[in-house]
């Protein structure tokens, strides 16, 4: 996450950066990008788009992103051959888990042999390691529990079954206790270490195992009624009932974005129906306070990090603003079939459009590839090509020699939420965009508890 005023990158993770292994020089670039447009003005936080709009043009053949995703990987390989794993960071947002997460992600295409078996290589020894090393830290995405979904998948999809439902029943453990996590406090909801997270990955699994015993008898109802509960005691106790009757807090601040906010929250609630609908009064709560973060939708789309707030520059991140909050009101329009939340969604677009191209780098989080995500949702709401163009023009720009260069290096710049291996799964998203979905944020799937699909 990114919260800074001179846009630099903050996580525990303060690691000796590697970038200048990235950038290499002009050469390592595509002739190809060639033509991409060189940036016109630089502003504080982002490149001016120097894109022309879309009128129809053909758009670039999609196995092309396949080979700069593969380009990326070799990059990555070659820095991980020279590291103590032991050493490292183990999570999905900056750790070993989340590289072996695009690597595995990337392994499933269409690849060469060779291609492949780097891939997985690369993988299974971020994963060996990561679940030598664990430490005991809680949390989905900064902790040992996502370690443990990528692991799951990881190791069903390369045939070692035995180690994956390992890994499974593990996390299963772990999410037996989760509807107790915090629950007077109301900071254990958010998506990074709080209990919407643990569901993100029951959901990760249940698409990987969808008929597996052990997931399909976790009580995810007890999780989905403990967020209930937290969010309707929080609310209450800020005299909100009425216009915002689930609201959420993570140390003190009411964020309103992905990373930490209230938007993750509700949208990974829906992800959930049964267990939702089964929470008297849930289903009227979540939309009533989806609708009171819509209201603070600003009149350029974009919404603020935290509620109330007036003074900030823009934040244009997945982790605070509009290419974060855009998945809850597309989840709601899918949920509710109201076209208000898609028109949100496309006021959310045209503003990441034209302050999207970010000066930190490639990362998900709070980079080009986590605001090029939004451009391919649309793309698999609308059918719209303008969308998948638009994803096109910001994966081409973040590689420029010339964009690199005025970039900030992300602390992290392997990693997946920061750096390049988050590049990685939007490229590949890039190349098959009917099944594209940001990691771990996947709208289009809903958790059903019956074994049977
Ligand atoms: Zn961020």
């Amino acid at each position: 996450m990114d919260f800074s005023s001179e846009g630099g990158v903050h996580h525990p993770d303060q690691r000796h950066s590697h970038s200048e292994d990235l950038r290499g020089g002009s050469d390592k670039i595509p002739a190809r990008f060639q033509n991409v447009p060189e940036p016109r003005h630089l502003h504080h936080r982002y490149f001016e788009n120097p894109f022309p709009e879309y009128s129809g043009m053909p758009l670039r053949d999609p196995s092309q992103y396949l080979e700069d995703a593969l380009g990326l990987l070799r990059d990555i390989y070659h820095y991980f051959s020279g590291v103590n794993l032991g050493h490292t960071e183990i999570d999905i947002y900056t750790g070993t888990a989340g590289v072996a997460y695009a690597c595995h992600r990337l392994s499933t295409q269409n690849l060469e042999e060779a291609n492949r078996q780097m891939a997985l290589r690369l993988a299974d020894r971020c994963l060996d390691s990561a679940l030598r090393h664990r430490n005991r830290e809680q949390g989905f995405l900064t902790g040992d529990p996502g370690v443990l979904v990528v692991s799951a998948i990881f190791y069903k999809s390369v045939g070692n079954l035995e180690k994956a439902e390992d890994c499974l029943q593990e996390y299963v453990k772990i999410c037996v206790t989760v509807d107790t996590l915090k629950v007077k406090d109301s900071t254990g909801d958010e998506m990074f270490a709080g209990r919407v997270g643990y569901l993100a990955g029951l959901l990760e699994l249940w698409k990987a195992f969808p008929n597996n015993k052990v997931l399909s008898h976790v009580d995810v109802g007890k999780i989905v009624e403990a967020v209930v509960l937290s969010g309707r005691h929080y609310s209450k106790k800020k005299k909100l009932q009425d216009t915002c009757p689930l609201y959420f807090y993570h140390y003190g601040t009411d964020y309103l974005g992905a990373a930490h906010g209230i938007s993750a929250i509700l949208q990974i609630l829906l992800c959930f129906p049964e267990a939702l609908l089964s929470v008297r009064g849930a289903e009227n709560d979540v939309r009533k306070s989806v609708d009171y973060v819509l209201c603070q939708q600003l009149t350029n789309g974009n919404f603020p990090a935290t509620f109330g707030e007036t003074d900030r520059e823009d934040l244009v991140h997945w982790c605070h603003g509009a290419p974060g909050v855009i998945y809850m009101l597309a989840k709601a329009y899918l949920f509710w079939n109201d076209k208000t939340y898609l028109e949100a969604c496309g006021r959310c677009s045209e503003l990441i459009w034209r302050k999207g191209l970010l000066r930190k780098g490639s990362g998900i989080c709070h980079g080009i590839s986590g605001n090029g995500y939004p451009f391919l949702l649309m793309y698999r709401l609308t059918g719209n090509e303008m969308y998948l163009y638009r994803a096109h023009c910001f994966a081409d720009f973040q590689f420029l020699p010339s964009v690199l260069d005025k970039s900030r290096t992300p602390d992290n710049p392997y990693s997946l939420f920061e750096g390049v291996s988050g590049a990685v799964c939007f490229l590949t998203d890039l190349v098959s965009p009917a099944n594209a979905a940001f990691p771990f944020f996947d709208i289009f799937t809903d958790f059903k508890s019956t074994v049977d699909r």
